[in-house]
């Protein structure tokens, strides 16, 4: 690992005044994505701002009747809050559905939503990666990429990004806030947030590199059967092939966003205007433009079925709170 230097701050403006003092520096919190590449010298901060101690860590009803989840709110307290699994229970499915227990201890929600791509070439500095070190190739395009990306990939980089938690978020509409040094605050839609690899797959998500996550806030509950599917290798501590984040309605109308095929959660909001009419038509249309490689097209029909199954577990579960 390179050498750092640390610093523990007390508040979010504190945070950003000394992102501002010192470019190049990164926010730790749970540090459970982050401090893996640190010892890898994937990522060499030549500075460590610890915000553990500036608040955040609360869930709050917001005026219109959402949530406002604090950027520290640990992944655990998020998964078994009784609001959370009452009225956005797809997001608790996603959030038990990744890691283990004790990450989920320590991983924090803004954590989540900034881990990087499990991608072995990433991880693999011997290895070229556009990502890793822009301009040097991608090592998975004629590489091993069974559990790359199918759509919205790009020449220089087939990543998928690895959160759950994110997945759920999409499906929910989430907006998640920000302060930047200075004190300008914004709110930007999940929708937004992530950005799809193009020619530049090191830079993931809208945020400016010295904006600090301070909350992701949900709407209002929106009803329904709520699930979360995942597909992977094996049963418990591995990342997606495909998962399938659901929000069913009793009339067959809902919302539906994919993880494990795409730089980023995939939802098209046009897909679902086919819902009442089978997984068919919404996977068709979500997945229009995919481009796949020998390994990986499976995902295809992954998604399909996966999406089959949870509209039929949405059903019987809607026939059985009705009888
Ligand atoms: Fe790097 Fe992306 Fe290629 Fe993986 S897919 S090797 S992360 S450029």
């Amino acid at each position: 690992m390179k050498t750092f230097t640390y610093e523990r701050v007390r508040s979010a403006a504190e945070a950003a005044q000394a992102m501002q003092k010192t470019p190049g520096a990164r926010f730790i919190a749970g540090g459970t994505n982050l401090l893996d590449l640190m010892k890898l010298q994937i990522e060499t901060p030549g500075h460590l701002i610890d915000v553990n101690g500036i608040g955040l860590d609360q869930i709050a009803p917001t005026a219109d009747g959402g949530l406002r989840i604090g950027a520290l709110v640990r992944n655990t307290a998020l998964a078994s809050d009784a609001r959370i699994r009452r009225d956005y229970a797809v997001l608790s499915r996603a959030l038990l559905s990744g890691a283990s227990g004790q990450l989920r201890n320590k991983a924090t929600t803004a954590g989540n939503l900034l881990q990087r791509t499990r991608c072995p070439y990433f991880y693999d500095t011997a290895q070229q990666c556009n990502k890793r070190q822009p301009g040097s190739g991608c090592g998975a395009l004629q590489g091993f990429n069974r559990g790359h990306a199918v759509i919205g990939a790009s020449d220089a980089c087939i990543a998928t990004h690895p959160s759950d938690m994110a997945v759920a978020m999409r499906v929910l509409d989430a907006t998640v806030e920000t302060v930047r040094p200075g004190g300008a605050t914004r709110t930007i839609p999940i929708a937004q947030f992530y950005r799809l690899p193009g020619a530049t797959p090191q830079v993931e998500t809208t945020l400016a590199p010295d904006e600090l996550i301070t909350a992701v806030t949900l709407p209002r509950p929106v009803g329904g059967m709520h699930a979360y599917h995942k597909v992977r290798d094996r049963a418990s501590y591995a990342f997606a092939l495909v998962s399938v984040a659901t929000i069913i309605q009793p009339d067959g109308t809902g919302r539906v966003a994919v993880g494990g095929v795409a730089h980023m959660p995939w939802r098209v909001e046009a897909a679902e205007a086919g819902m009442p009419h089978g997984a068919a038509a919404v996977a068709a249309r979500l997945l229009q433009g995919a481009r796949t490689t020998e390994q990986n097209a499976f995902k295809l029909a992954l998604v399909e079925r996966t999406l089959a199954t949870a509209m039929i577990d949405a059903h019987t579960m809607s026939k059985a709170s009705a009888s």
